[in-house]
């Protein structure tokens, strides 16, 4: 592979790094289960799943296979005026493994824009009720939802975007952030913010959204799914409707193979994403149900929006079949798989191995749910002599801001997943 560094640090951006003084990248040359070769013939043991979605690992013959397969026909047509049999099997699979109330399936490009298509059905089913004042969102604070205008609103206040973007995002209502944590005993404070604010605002509030008992890229923490079956009776209670967030946790990596299933509760709208394709592309699904779709299509009479009838999003990749297929494959190679006991085996691995982490000074926390483990620091970590040691040593880590954490790949080995923990917590401490 020729030199790509230089033109990549001239011309490149790369996530949430200046473009100025960008933060150090690493030329791949391929990956291949969880394995990824860097040009020049070192490999790295994924620690990352790239952000949540390759759980099958890289390079699955079963899925080169479906994108082989699918190339062959057509890797795009356009959704609008047609319809195929990828988009449809995929559909039909996800209404199957979801709970009975999810009926109809909207295909998007990415988890921002799933979430972006939810509150527009959020906010279209309250104008087709005649109750177009009910246009907010309640969320709950330390939440991540995505890098578009609508989930950026929705993230949290501070951690999040909203102060570079001062004037430009919706005001939304936040409650308190839960805090009491999954395994722990619930407490009946935790919910009180958030059953005020959803009381006192309930006519301006289209819906609450929130990830379901893991808090991602807001800071990674685990709560109680007590909260949830709150939320759940509470927005049955006040008329509102339910979106959650599953892009992060769905297919299997909180050791359920949605996170609402440790609280027994389904939403209205379910937005998927990341492992949906296995990480091959870039693919979103949003569920909901029939009352809330059929609500959303009911005749218009008049007014502003006078064609409403249709939900207003229709992306020119929609259900792009190449994405499709692959995803079909991904979620039937998991579903024939023992996900549940390899989470379970990942999950009790990274504690035995990241728990040493508790007796350091500058450890403010440690904590595994599923295949998520996670080292909170006092401090910021420093991502470039932090990855260049990874690298240096064979693994594949990427901590943001005092945040150490691994999300593996499902089918990670024992010693490989012994290796990489114990080297994450070695480079952190010695
Ligand atoms: N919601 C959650 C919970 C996420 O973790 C993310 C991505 N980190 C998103 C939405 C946005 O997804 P995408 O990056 O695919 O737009």
């Amino acid at each position: 592979m020729d030199n790509i560094l230089p033109f990549d640090r001239r011309h490149l951006w790369h996530p949430y790094t200046s473009t100025t003084d960008p933060l150090p990248v690493y030329p791949v040359e391929s990956a291949s289960g969880v394995r990824i070769k860097l040009a020049g013939g070192r490999e790295l043991i994924d620690g990352m799943s790239s952000w949540w979605a390759a759980i099958h690992g890289y390079n699955h013959p079963v899925l080169n296979k479906a994108a082989a397969d699918q190339l062959a026909k057509m890797s795009h047509v356009m959704f609008g005026g047609f319809t195929h049999e990828p988009a449809v099997r995929l559909a039909e699979t996800l209404l199957q493994i979801t709970p009975p109330p999810f009926s109809k399936v909207f295909f998007a490009d990415t988890g921002s824009v799933a979430v972006e298509v939810a509150v527009k059905m959020a906010l279209q089913f309250w104008h087709a009720k005649k109750r177009p004042e009910r246009n907010k969102l309640l969320t709950v604070r330390g939440g991540y939802h995505g890098d578009t205008f609508g989930a950026m609103s929705v993230c949290d206040p501070v951690s999040g975007m909203h102060a570079a973007f001062t004037g430009m995002l919706p005001p939304q209502f936040f409650a308190a952030m839960p805090r009491c944590r999954f395994g722990e005993e619930w407490n009946e404070s935790d919910f009180t913010d958030m059953r005020e604010k959803l009381y006192k605002n309930k006519n301006e509030i289209a819906a609450v959204i929130l990830e379901p008992v893991v808090q991602g890229a807001g800071g990674m923490r685990f709560y109680s799914p007590v909260y949830l079956q709150r939320l759940r009776e509470l927005c049955d209670e006040t008329d509102t409707l339910l979106i959650f967030d599953e892009i992060a946790t769905g297919f299997g990596r909180t050791g359920t193979l949605f996170a609402m299933e440790h609280a027994g509760v389904c939403p209205d709208i379910l937005c998927l994403g990341k492992a949906l394709s296995g990480g091959y592309l870039t693919l979103s699904a949003v569920l909901t149900t029939d009352a809330t779709a059929e609500t959303i299509s009911l005749p218009e009479t008049g007014g502003p929006m006078s064609s409403a009838r249709v939900l207003r999003h229709g992306p020119t990749f929609m259900a792009n079949p190449l994405a499709c297929a692959v995803a079909k494959a991904s979620v039937d190679l998991l579903l024939a798989s023992d996900w549940r006991k390899r989470i379970y085996c990942i999950e009790n691995i990274l504690r035995e191995t990241l728990s040493p982490a508790k007796d350091f000074p500058s450890v403010a926390d440690v904590r595994c749910l599923g295949a998520i483990g996670v080292i909170e620091m006092n401090e910021p970590v420093d991502v470039a002599a932090f990855q260049k040691r990874c690298v240096e040593k064979g693994v594949w880590i990427r901590p943001f801001g005092k945040l150490v954490y691994l999300t593996p790949p499902y089918i990670i080995a024992e010693n490989d997943l012994r290796y990489l923990a114990e080297t994450a917590v070695q480079l952190l401490f010695f």
